[in-house]
């Protein structure tokens, strides 16, 4: 029998021994309305930093509740220092990035408007949801931060001096240009742009930044949700926790 519950809920709420965890509205939904849950049911919880806990349900009632937490099923399992920096694009297909994003365990999501940005705003509340979904369901103990919407030119002028920038760079398509060639490092972050790709003043600026190592993605163009997907991979199959 597995000792971990089946449904996992992200709380904001210190865990621990005896810790009782208050549910909000939608949550209390959630469990009670949609997924029929009574009083002693099991709930897998986590919060970011104190690991996966199994936890009872000790009130259920129509607009709220509790939930009383018993043993740790999971230790805490943060990702690599990892950010990633994207251009949005159209709202599924952004949707879609910072699910995967979370999936594939990005320890921070930046959105960031480029020249060539497809969209002028974004709905971070909605955003970070997502990100809190996507870690529920795969397994995760950690959800990435999703930040505001930033200018990257501004990012770039206060970036971090210890932080590598791994820039997917479609000019490089097909040619030899590897993750291999970065310098050893712990803290990273990866780019990759709009639809409309880079302008030829933002790959001068990046190629000409210090922290950058520029990178092919292979002998195809990519969209950009499918080149986030494939730059987390082969990052987290080289220099990540795979
Ligand atoms: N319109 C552009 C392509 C943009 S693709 C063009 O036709 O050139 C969207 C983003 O995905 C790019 O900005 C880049 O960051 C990434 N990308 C896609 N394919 C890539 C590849 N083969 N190598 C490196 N980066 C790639």
């Amino acid at each position: 029998m597995s000792s971990r519950a089946k449904i996992r809920l992200f709380v904001e709420h210190p865990l621990g021994a005896g810790q009782t965890v208050p549910l909000s509205r939608e949550q209390a939904h959630y469990l009670f309305g949609v997924m029929r849950l009574g009083v002693g049911a099991e709930v897998a919880l986590f919060n970011g930093t104190d690991g996966e806990w199994t936890a009872e349900v000790a009130e259920a009632g129509k607009r709220g509740g509790s939930l009383a937490c018993r043993v740790l099923a999971a230790p805490q399992m943060s990702p690599p220092d990892l950010w990633l920096i994207f251009a949005p694009i159209k709202k599924a297909r952004t949707d879609f990035i910072v699910e995967k994003a979370a999936e594939m365990g990005a320890a921070r999501i930046m959105p960031v408007q480029t020249d060539f940005t497809n969209s002028e705003r974004i709905r971070q509340d909605r955003l970070q949801a997502h990100a809190v979904e996507a870690a529920e369901q795969c397994g995760g103990t950690y959800v990435p931060p999703v930040d505001d919407l930033q200018k990257l030119d501004r990012l770039l002028a206060d970036w971090p001096e210890d932080r590598q920038l791994i820039f997917c760079d479609e000019s490089l398509v097909g040619a030899r240009a590897a993750l291999d060639a970065a310098p050893a490092g712990d803290k990273w972050a990866i780019l990759i742009g709009p639809e409309g790709g880079f302008s030829d003043a933002e790959r001068a600026r990046l190629t000409a930044h210090p922290a950058t190592t520029a990178i092919s993605l292979g002998p195809r163009i990519l969209r950009a949700d499918t080149a986030a997907v494939a730059a987390l991979t082969l990052f987290q199959s080289t220099r990540g926790d795979w």
